[in-house]
């Protein structure tokens, strides 16, 4: 439910207020505070309350009931959009194109550390790289997991670019206190379990779209993560499974103005695993960038053909430079249209 209160009501009365909704009812109040109006978000049992009461209150100019299952997510909730801001003072969302770049897995020092510099240099500001590889085949490379972790350190020790970097289980997690922002893999989407830990942390949580997963469900799952308490959530559109086979996904383009008119948090695309062609990258980084994506996340590697995991879909630190330029040029356009 949603409560919009009348404009200029003292803070006092407004406390007062949300104090008698969660004294008789049994909900949690979510406050937006607008400039020029005050919403109250009401998540819980709202069944026992009546529309017309509460539309009668003094401080109340109208109640709305939200059919979204998604209600932390929503934008109704919060109609401004979400930034997440690093200590570092990097942004994700609100205006403006972050990108992450690195390779898909860490292979050794100085892979990481050589793609990190290259990438910085080219304008990333954000290092991707995974240590706990998600693979198909339990015989393929799984990455170099703790030691990988400590190398991610090492290149943003040099760089001073943060990490996003995925966990595959909440008994990874003290391994990642230093990570910066943690990638939720597609495969992990509806991992509920893991998601609820990660709602419990106070860091940026990357939550990437699963294969054949809904929009609506991809919501969900960041609700599961913002109801614990962490509402720093970036969403992902990583492409989905449809009949296609030429490309290894298909990238869902529509998705981005879709997820940013339902909600309030930042839309990243990853053109990388969309297409899982090399040669597809920029078209469609292009194309998420025009779109009003706030960042694309892409795997650079500095010798693709050697790449120890999805090396056909990687560009190389030249072929970024330029990708880095193009989108950097477009986004800026596309925000004084
Ligand atoms: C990755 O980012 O390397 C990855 C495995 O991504 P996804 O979960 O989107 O497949
Ligand atoms: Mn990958």
């Amino acid at each position: 439910m949603i409560i919009v209160l009348k404009p200029n009501q003292q803070k006092g009365q407004i406390e007062h207020f949300i104090q008698r909704l969660t004294d008789n009812y049994d909900v949690q109040v979510n406050t937006w505070v607008g400039t020029h109006s005050t919403v109250l978000g009401l998540i819980g049992d709202t069944t026992a309350i009546d529309d017309e009461y509460i539309a009668a209150q003094d401080v109340v100019e109208s109640v709305r009931r939200v059919q979204e299952p998604y209600k932390k997510a929503n934008r109704k909730f919060h109609p401004d959009d979400s930034v997440i801001t690093l200590p570092g003072g990097q942004k994700i969302g609100g205006g403006g194109l972050a990108l992450i770049a690195g390779p898909c897995s860490v292979e050794s020092r100085e892979q990481i550390i050589g793609v990190a510099k290259s990438v910085q240099k080219s304008g990333a500001q954000f290092l991707r790289g995974g240590a706990f590889k998600p693979r198909t085949s339990p015989y393929a490379f799984q990455g170099m997991k703790a030691e990988g972790l400590e190398l991610l350190q090492e290149a943003k020790k040099e760089t001073g670019l943060p990490i996003v970097t995925e966990i595959m289980s909440a008994e990874h997690l003290p391994l990642f206190e230093d990570v910066d922002i943690i990638q939720v893999g597609a495969r992990n989407m509806q991992n509920f379990e893991l998601l609820k830990r990660l709602g419990k942390l106070n860091k940026p949580i990357l939550l990437k779209r699963g294969l054949a997963n809904t929009i609506e469900e991809l919501l969900m799952s960041a609700e599961y993560i913002m109801a614990e308490g962490n509402e720093q959530v970036i969403l992902c559109e990583r492409g989905i499974r449809t009949y296609e086979t030429i490309t290894r996904n298909t990238l869902d383009i529509s998705a981005i103005p879709v997820l940013k008119r339902l909600s309030h948090l930042p839309v990243i695309v990853d053109p990388s695993h969309a297409s899982g062609l090399n040669w597809l990258i920029e078209p469609l980084a292009i194309a998420a960038a025009a779109i009003g994506a706030d960042g694309l996340i892409i795997e650079v590697h500095n010798d693709p053909s050697h790449a120890l995991c999805d090396g056909a879909q990687s560009i190389t630190p030249a072929q970024f430079d330029l990708l880095s330029q193009k989108v950097t040029k477009l986004s800026q356009m596309v925000a004084t249209l």
